[in-house]
């Protein structure tokens, strides 16, 4: 508990659009500090775009934000042997793991009694994998994983319109450069004058 009587949240935050709505509204229940740990996004110059971008939405909430390490040759050693698999599979599950393992183990370095991410609030992202690979680094590091779905309750929406508030670009792939060359695929095989097969991440 804080001074305001506020829990202290750590909150894995992926990018800039999904946070827009989530920290904001986690802040109304906990004390929240995000933490920028994704060295799948690539290449770094992306990397760079979507940190400046998180410093926007937490300048504009008045809330802590803390870089993690930028290490994608540790995001490929782990997601090597599924590269071929496509978004949405042992790929992402192994992906999610890395980013809320590092989550739990700062909290726990940190203090903090209980972490989360921004991630479910995408709806290309799967919410039961996430909670099991949060319950997964919960465990590890002996802390409580939040397992809220932020997707609900409009949570998507509000982000695009937070995104839209604040200026934020809105990427058009998830991170990696995997998904940078789904997207690309995806793209390709839009219909003229209509939305692509797929909607961008
Ligand atoms: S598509 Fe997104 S979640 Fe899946 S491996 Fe790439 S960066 Fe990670």
């Amino acid at each position: 508990m804080t001074m305001t009587g506020k829990e202290r949240i750590l909150v894995h935050a992926c990018c800039a659009s999904c946070s827009s709505h989530v920290l904001e509204y986690l802040s109304r229940r906990y004390r929240v500090t995000a933490f920028y740990y994704n060295p799948n996004i690539q290449p770094e110059d992306e990397y760079r775009r979507r940190w400046e971008d998180m410093r926007v939405v937490c300048s504009r909430l008045e809330i802590d934000l803390i870089p993690g390490e930028y290490d994608p040759p540790a995001w490929w050693n782990r997601i090597e042997p599924y590269r071929d698999l496509p978004e949405r599979s042992r790929r992402c599950w192994e992906c999610y793991r890395l980013r809320l393992e590092a989550t739990a183990s700062r909290a726990r370095e940190l203090g903090f009694g209980i972490f989360t991410t921004t991630l479910s609030v995408s709806p290309h992202k799967v919410h039961e994998r996430i909670v099991e690979e949060g319950r997964r680094a919960a465990a590890a590091f002996g802390i409580i994983f939040l397992e809220e779905d932020f997707k609900k309750k409009d949570g998507f929406k509000v982000s695009v319109e937070r995104s839209r508030e604040l200026g934020l670009v809105r990427q058009d792939y998830c991170g990696c450069l995997l998904s940078r060359e789904e997207a690309k695929k995806r793209k390709g095989r839009k219909r003229p004058g209509g939305e692509s097969s797929s909607p961008p991440d």
